[in-house]
């Protein structure tokens, strides 16, 4: 389709006809590959009973292809120069609501509520802006809306991490993080020749799906989240300097630290980063029970 916002020759006329400057401090590199457009929503698989969210629009290239295919399009972008080229570019398509506002500051619950006129499952879907691809994902995650799933371009080298199984370098807190959540799905790698400009490293399309249950069963979640941050502190330390460095050396918490370590089964000579969500849950759990 040669009137696609995203063919090299439309966004350069766009682009020009605005006298459109990147900003490389908000992450605007543009997908100028229809193909690749066409791949995300087909992986995001979005019908007509389905409303998305969407972060970045930037000139509307991803935001048309989701308008074709989904009931209704929210989408954020913090750019107000181009909100105008969005006028123009996304006016054959009634069903987007372009909001002019920072993501992370955003009433998510709300902004949904007040633009999504039936109740239809919620995805997002998003050429993220680099600089900030982890708070946005934290923010979804925590969002106090429900996300069924979320199809979302980043550097392979961050959805490697959020990907990552136990004992690799790329495993970390957020890994535990998103995979307590959802179920993750590396969906393919785009080449930087995509976009433009052209960012330095290549990205990946990743697909993540809201579990019915969180992946492990904790007592308390915060003290779960707080229990892998810590041991993941001193990253080529033991489980144990890790855990006496955040929690304590006097000899109350040595011992408590100790009987938990028992009681989950983990050797403490273990390095945090070899244990599964399973084990961090379980430590965890043992800690709380053991407390008193
Ligand atoms: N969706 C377009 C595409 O695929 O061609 C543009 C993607 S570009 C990687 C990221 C977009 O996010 C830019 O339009 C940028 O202005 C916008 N952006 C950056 N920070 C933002 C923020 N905090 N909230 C909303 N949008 C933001």
């Amino acid at each position: 389709d040669y009137k696609d916002i995203a063919t090299p020759s439309r966004t350069k006329e766009i682009l020009k006809k605005y006298g459109f400057s990147f900003k490389k401090s908000l992450g605007q590199n543009f997908l100028t590959e229809p193909n690749i457009l066409r791949k995300i929503v087909a992986v995001a698989d979005i019908t007509g009973t389905t409303n998305v969210i969407e972060v970045g629009p930037g000139i509307g290239a991803l935001t048309e292809n989701l308008a074709r295919a989904a009931n209704q399009v929210l989408a954020y972008e913090i750019d107000g120069r181009l909100l105008e080229v969005l006028a123009e570019t996304l006016a054959p398509y009634p069903n987007v609501t372009v909001l002019h506002e920072d993501v992370l500051k955003a009433n998510l619950s709300k902004d949904a509520t007040a633009v999504f006129s039936q109740n239809y499952p919620v995805k997002v879907v998003a050429n993220l802006p680099y600089y900030i691809t982890t708070p946005i994902m934290m923010r979804f995650l925590e969002a106090d809306l429900e996300i069924s799933e979320m199809i979302v371009m980043m550097q392979k080298e961050v959805a490697e991490r959020i990907t990552a199984s136990p004992s690799t370098k790329a495993y970390g807190t957020l890994s535990i993080a998103v995979q307590y959540y959802m179920e993750t799905e590396v969906a393919f790698i785009v080449p930087k020749t995509a976009f433009v400009p052209q960012p330095n490293v290549d990205s990946a399309i990743l697909k993540l799906t809201k579990r019915a249950q969180p992946a492990v069963e904790v007592i308390d979640e915060a003290a779960f989240f707080r229990l892998t941050k810590a041991s993941f502190q001193l990253r080529r330390k033991t489980l144990w300097n890790n855990l006496t460095h955040a929690y304590g050396k006097d000899e109350a918490t040595v011992s408590w630290l100790e009987q938990s370590l028992e009681a989950a089964q983990i050797d403490r000579k273990r390095r945090g980063e070899t244990l599964s969500l399973t084990e961090f849950a379980e430590l965890s759990n043992k800690m709380i029970e053991l407390k008193e």
